[in-house]
C-alpha cells in the first residue's frame, strides 16, 4: 500500500474557510494511487490561548494537566477536517492519539515519539477511509497524554510517514516552503528549493519556525524526505533531505533570528575553577535553556565578567537563582532584555574561507554592534540589539547573495 502523510498547520485549517479548502486539497490527494493519512495542527490561535489559561491558573501550572489542556485544540481541527470530508461524501474519522495509540517517552511538554501502533490504521486505510490524526499529542507509558513542544504536529507528521513507509510527506503550511531567511520579515527573501537536514537542523534551532527542530532531528535520523508548501497556493516547494541529494551547496543557505533572548552578565565573579559550574547547574536543574556564554579573560587573576544568554520568559527565574546561589559571588548583574540572536547558515562555510570576515564586515557597514558572537562548523551567530535585526539580516541577504 502506497501511503502519502500530509501535515496542516494552525493557519491552514485557521476557519471554517480553510477547513473546506485542505479538505478539497485532501480530496485531490486522493486522486492519486496512494492512501492518505493526514495530521493535523490546532487551529492558529488556539494552542497560545490555553497556554495563556495555565497561566493565569498557576504560575506552576501541573505539566501533565498542562498537555491534556494543550493538546486539546488538534481534536478540534481533526473533528472539523473529517466532518467536512464526510460532507463531500469521503470515509473519514478522526484518530486521537490515544486511540492509534501513539506512544512517547520523556518529560511532559516536550515528549518524543517512539512508537506508532499501526494496525487500526492500516485497518482503517485498507477500508478505504482517510484518518485524521491529531499532530502534537501522544501517550506515554502511564496512559497519560503528552505533548510533543510547540510545532510538535511537524515531528507527528514524521514520525507518522516513518512508522507507516511514507512515500512521502508534505507539510502543508502559510508559507510556499523554507525560504533564505523569513519571508514575513524580508521582502525579497528566496524560497530555497533543497535543503540538508542539517542545515535545517541549524535554521530551524535558531529561529526559523517554519519546522520545529526536533522534528529535523527525527526526519534526519529515519531519512525522510520532507516537502514543505503552502495549503493556499500550489506552487512547488522546499524539499528537506539528505546532503548528497544536493548537487551544488551554496555558501550561506539561509539566515535566521530570534526574537525573545535576554543577556545577563554577571560582573566581578571570583575567577578560580568550578565557578563557571556552579553559576549553571541550578539553571539546568530548573530546566532554563542556557545559549551564548562569553568568558572575558579576567586582568588580574582573580575577577571576571560571565555573560550569557536565556529565553525572555526565563528571565525573572535565572536572576532569582544567581542571587539566592551561595556557591558564587559576583559584584553585579545586568540584564538586557532587547537582544537577538542573528545567525548565518551553510555548509559551504566549512570549505569557504573568510564568511566570518564578510559577516562582521557588512554589520560593521551598517553600525550594528555585536555582542556575543558563537560558531559551529556550518552556523555563524551574533547578539545584537533587537533594534537592528531587520537591518542586520537585510544587509546579510545582500552580503552573501542570497536573493539571486
Ligand atoms: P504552521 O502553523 O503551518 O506550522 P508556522 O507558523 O509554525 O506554520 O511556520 C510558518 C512560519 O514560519 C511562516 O509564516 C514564517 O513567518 C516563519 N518562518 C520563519 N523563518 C522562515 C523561513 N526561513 N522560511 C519560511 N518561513 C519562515
Ligand atoms: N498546535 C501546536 C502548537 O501551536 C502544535 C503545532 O502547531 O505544530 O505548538
Ligand atoms: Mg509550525
Amino acid at each position: 500500500m502506497k501511503i502519502v502523510v500530509l501535515k496542516f498547520g494552525g493557519t491552514s485549517v485557521g476557519s471554517i474557510d480553510r477547513i473546506k479548502k485542505v479538505s478539497k486539497i485532501i480530496s485531490l490527494h486522493m486522486k492519486s494511487n496512494r492512501r492518505v493519512i493526514v495530521v493535523s495542527s490546532a487551529m492558529s490561535g488556539v494552542t497560545n490561548d490555553f497556554i495563556n489559561k495555565t497561566k493565569k491558573i498557576s504560575n506552576n501550572f501541573n505539566s501533565a494537566e498542562y498537555d491534556v489542556l494543550v493538546s486539546s485544540g488538534e481534536q478540534i481541527s481533526c473533528a472539523l477536517i473529517s466532518g467536512r470530508l464526510n460532507h463531500l461524501g469521503i470515509k473519514s474519522r478522526s484518530w486521537l492519539s490515544w486511540q492509534v495509540p501513539i506512544f512517547t517517552e520523556g518529560d511532559y511538554k516536550k515528549s518524543r515519539i517512539i512508537n506508532i501502533f499501526k494496525k487500526r490504521i492500516l485497518n482503517y486505510l485498507k477500508s478505504g477511509g482517510v484518518p485524521i490524526i491529531t499532530g502534537f499529542q501522544g501517550i506515554n507509558f502511564e496512559n497519560r497524554l503528552t505533548t510533543l513542544e510547540r510545532g510538535g504536529s511537524d515531528a507527528s507528521a514524521i514520525m507518522i510517514a516513518k512508522f507507516f513507509k511514507a512515500e512521502r510527506c508534505i507539510i502543508y503550511t502559510d508559507v510556499e516552503g523554507v525560504y533564505t531567511t523569513d519571508p514575513n520579515l524580508i521582502k525579497n527573501a528566496k524560497k530555497i528549493k533543497k535543503i540538508s537536514y542539517e542545515e535545517m537542523l541549524e535554521m530551524s534551532s535558531l529561529g526559523a519556525k517554519v519546522m520545529q527542530p526536533a522534528s529535523i532531528q527525527d526526519a534526519r535520523l529515519n531519512r525522510i524526505n520532507i516537502d514543505v508548501k503552502s495549503s493556499f497556493t500550489n506552487n512547488t516547494g522546499t524539499l528537506i533531505t539528505k546532503r548528497k541529494n544536493i548537487s551544488k551547496p551554496k555558501i550561506i543557505t539561509g539566515i535566521s533570528f530570534t526574537k525573545n533572548d535576554s543577556k545577563i552578565t554577571l560582573l566581578g565573579i571570583t575567577d578560580k575553577p568550578g565557578v563557571a559550574a556552579s553559576i549553571f547547574e541550578p539553571l539546568s536543574k530548573n530546566f532554563i535553556n542556557v545559549d551564548m556564554v562569553v568568558q572575558n579573560i579576567s586582568s588580574d587573576g582573580k575577577e571576571t565578567d560571565l555573560t550569557f544568554t536565556v529565553k525572555n520568559d526565563d528571565v525573572v527565574k535565572t536572576e532569582k537563582l544567581l542571587k539566592e546561589n551561595q556557591k558564587i559571588k559576583f559584584k553585579n548583574i545586568i540584564i538586557t532584555k532587547n537582544v537577538s540572536k542573528v545567525s548565518i547558515i551553510g555548509v559551504g562555510m566549512i570549505t569557504t574561507p573568510g564568511v566570518t570576515y564578510r559577516m562582521f564586515r557588512a554589520l560593521a557597514k551598517n553600525k550594528i554592534n555585536i555582542q556575543v558572537i558563537s560558531t559551529s562548523e556550518i552556523k555563524i551567530s551574533v547578539l545584537i540589539n533587537k533594534a537592528f535585526v531587520k537591518k542586520a539580516i537585510k544587509s546579510l541577504h545582500k552580503e552573501f547573495n542570497l536573493s539571486k
